[in-house]
């Protein structure tokens, strides 16, 4: 018989499951407690009995993460983790430190099946959907290693979190959990490239979580060359469902969009990116592209006179804007990259 993944499991889950094997309701609750402290056996469970503790080992494993390679900027206090599964792969994590407190950029995927042409993750392929096990155990492990309280999560680094929806869900429901972890959801962005359908999925959830759209292009032109996904739900029907999600949750959106020198970055391109989110409830974040130098498909970071007068472009047309502030640089920060070091390209997104 498999062992069942107990962190995975929701806290009314295991108050079922105790239930069905005898054992007391209301030790689901001391085991789901210990579970969000990040224990990585249930010999940690110290206010078990050894009898109890060797019959949960018996039915269920603790998922966790290793260190494999952890990388610490000189510049500010970044620091990068690649985590090895109990499989053998590996994911990346970025913990970054705020006046506000600590942040983690956690991945959802190993790979990324939807192949953008300027991001590492895309063009390195996928090879499985992470559990909300293995999503809960980055951020517990970079904690643990720090000794330190992480207030803020970002679903922005390996995979596509809306590719991966029901264990998405479900990490999302356990780390905001008042008896678990308790993360505040208002405190979690989820970023998306534009899996439309789990837009409107997510909508009906009436979460209180930041909604990032990855939009990267001002019209489908330009899009359906740089993400694969523009072909499925193209960006019409993307900023639909947009407004559907902010008419529902009443949420800002934040709208990535990645600087590409001569790709995406004219004056032009900023006119038809202020007319398509004219009146939307949004807030666009400019990130200068991580050059990832494919021969095919080169793209650099775009001139900062441009980066500036596209800016200019979009505050005339009171859109608000930022530039993504870079931590780790030193580091290759951006999500995808350290797993592919030594490969023919080195990293990103
Ligand atoms: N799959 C999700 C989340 C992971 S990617 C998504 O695409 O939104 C996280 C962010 O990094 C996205 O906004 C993505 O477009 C961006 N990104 C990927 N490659 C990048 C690169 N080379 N330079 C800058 N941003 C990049
Ligand atoms: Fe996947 Fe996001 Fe990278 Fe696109 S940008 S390939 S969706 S991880």
């Amino acid at each position: 018989m498999s062992l069942v993944d107990i962190k995975s499991m929701y806290l009314e889950e295991i108050e079922r499951d105790f239930e069905s094997l005898s054992i007391p309701k209301y030790k689901a609750k001391q085991v789901f407690k210990w579970l969000s402290k990040g224990v990585e056996s249930f010999d940690e469970m110290t206010d078990l009995s050894i009898a109890l503790r060797n019959s949960l080992k018996e039915k269920y494993y603790i998922a966790s993460v290793q260190i494999e390679k952890k990388l610490k900027s000189k510049y500010d206090e970044t620091t990068k983790y690649l985590f090895k599964l109990n499989d053998g792969e590996l994911i990346e994590s970025v913990l970054m430190k705020y006046k506000h407190g600590y942040s983690i950029c956690v991945s959802t995927q190993i790979g990324c099946k939807m192949g953008c042409k300027f991001c590492a993750t895309g063009l390195s392929g996928f090879s499985r959907d992470l559990t909300a096990s293995e999503i809960l155990s980055q951020i517990q492990k970079a904690s643990a290693d720090n000794d330190i309280r992480i207030s803020n999560i970002v679903l922005m680094g390996m995979g596509e979190p809306l590719d991966n929806y029901e264990n998405v869900l479900r990490f999302l429901n356990i780390a905001t959990s008042v008896e678990g972890i308790n993360i505040g959801m208002r405190h979690i962005s989820l970023s998306t490239c534009g899996v439309v359908d789990k837009i409107y999925s997510l909508a009906e959830e009436k979460l209180q979580l930041t909604l990032s759209i990855s939009l990267h292009a001002p019209n489908d032109d330009i899009r359906n060359k740089l993400m694969p996904i523009n072909k499925r739900y193209n960006i019409s029907e993307l900023l639909l469902a947009c407004r559907a999600y902010i008419a529902k949750n009443n949420r800002r959106v934040s709208i990535e969009y990645a600087m590409i020198d001569k790709v995406n970055d004219s004056e032009d391109c900023a006119r038809q990116l202020a007319k398509l989110l004219k009146d939307m409830l949004c807030h666009v974040n400019l990130i200068p592209v991580n050059s990832i130098g494919t021969r095919k498909n080169k793209f650099e970071k775009s001139k900062k006179e441009s980066i500036q007068k596209f800016i200019k472009v979009l505050k005339y047309n009171k859109i608000p804007v930022t530039v993504r502030r870079t931590l780790g640089s030193d580091i290759s920060a951006s999500c995808g990259q350290l797993k592919r070091k030594g490969e023919k390209y080195e990293n990103i997104c």
